[in-house]
């Protein structure tokens, strides 16, 4: 099925705020979904409790920008992202979804203010010269799975083409990127790809591209000119996942060392209200921790163990790469890299904080 089909298959209704009636984008997303029922509302409270789900669409125009610092966790280390909730819910599916719980009962939201948003972060990159900016808009749902419908993230990419200082990243486990190939100047956007093995990929993501088909997206978007990052996150543990890992690795490096911006690594984790909606998935039956910020995580030895194979993996095709574990504790950073995020060479610009306000 190609995007078109999909969002039209995919959503049942349509609430859109009045005031943006009359915008382009607006206009076209109408003619795409000509067959959805469509409302205007003043109030997002306007939209029935029976349609709090995500078959509705809800294109929405917040009064205030909708980016800031990604919350980190507790007693980890943060790597100073900065998130953008340029489109809020995902439809992927993924049982390992830590969003799970909240985005169920939301419809999928589209945030509008997309000059709010893109002066302030300019603003901040002003703000910040001797800083390097992350944005990315993979936290809150997929960034690129309504993008082709939408195609809000071409107007921050050009918008930020200009900015040395700004790395916007598009975070996905899609394939979608024909619509970003032909902006002619990319500045340092990234396009993103969370990757897992084919197993995993098609029994726990499963609206998901397959991993040929990231790999595929992902060599289409270094052609057209972009930098790429990978995330395995999370990485899982079961009798023979470090062949399974090694071989995504080994497919991944198709793309050249010199495109890849960054790659992320985080083992699965879990919080009590996830492991309450899949308490009989298979990857619950190991064990875990809790740790400081209230999640559960396979114990430290076990993850040390991980990560060394997954950093021993990347680094036999990546030497250079910079590369970092997503919230992990400062013992765990210490035992594998010697050291905190901000004294190592390659992660200290990524891991400096930037002052927003
Ligand atoms: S793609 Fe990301 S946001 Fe979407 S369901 Fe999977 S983990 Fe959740």
């Amino acid at each position: 099925m190609n995007s078109s089909d999909f969002y039209k298959t995919h959503f049942t209704q349509i609430y859109i705020m009045t005031e943006l009636q009359n915008h382009p984008v607006v206009q076209q997303v109408l003619v795409e979904l000509d067959s959805v029922p469509c409302t205007f509302i003043n109030r997002k409270e306007e939209i029935p409790s029976r349609h709090l789900h995500q078959h509705t669409l809800f294109i929405n125009k917040p009064g205030v920008p909708v980016v800031g610092r990604c919350p980190g966790s507790k007693g980890h280390f943060c790597c100073n992202y900065l998130t953008l909730d340029l489109y809020t819910g995902c439809t992927i599916g993924c049982t390992y979804c830590i969003m799970k719980g909240y985005l169920n009962f939301s419809p999928i939201t589209v945030n509008m203010n997309i000059e709010e948003n893109i002066s302030l972060i300019r603003k901040w990159a002003y703000n910040n010269p001797d800083s390097t900016l992350r944005v990315g808009t993979g936290e809150v749902g997929d960034s690129l799975l309504f993008d082709p419908l939408f195609r809000l993230s071409r107007q921050f990419v050009e918008a930020f083409s200009g900015n040395k200082n700004i790395y916007f990243e598009l975070k996905t486990k899609t394939g979608f990127v024909d619509h970003l190939l032909d902006i002619p100047d990319k500045g340092n956007a990234v396009i993103g790809f969370s990757l897992n093995p084919e197993v995993i990929a098609r029994e726990e993501e499963p609206y998901a591209a397959s991993l040929d088909k990231r790999i595929q997206a992902a060599v289409k978007a270094a052609r057209a000119g972009y930098a790429i990052s990978f995330h395995f996150d999370p990485v899982f543990r079961y009798s023979g996942w470090e062949n399974d890992y090694m071989e995504v690795i080994k497919r991944m490096s198709v793309i050249p060392e010199e495109k890849v911006a960054w790659i992320s690594l985080g083992t699965f984790r879990y919080t009590p209200r996830l492991r309450a909606q899949i308490d009989s998935r298979w990857f619950l039956f190991d064990e875990f921790v809790p740790c400081r910020d209230k999640k559960f995580r396979y114990i430290q030895q076990v993850r040390r163990g991980m990560y060394e194979i997954m950093i021993g993996g990347i680094r036999n095709v990546y030497p250079k790469v910079p590369v970092y574990m997503c919230m992990e504790s400062p013992v765990l950073w210490h035992q594998i890299f010697g050291k905190k995020p901000g004294k190592i060479d390659d992660l200290c610009s990524i891991f400096k904080p930037v002052k927003i306000s």
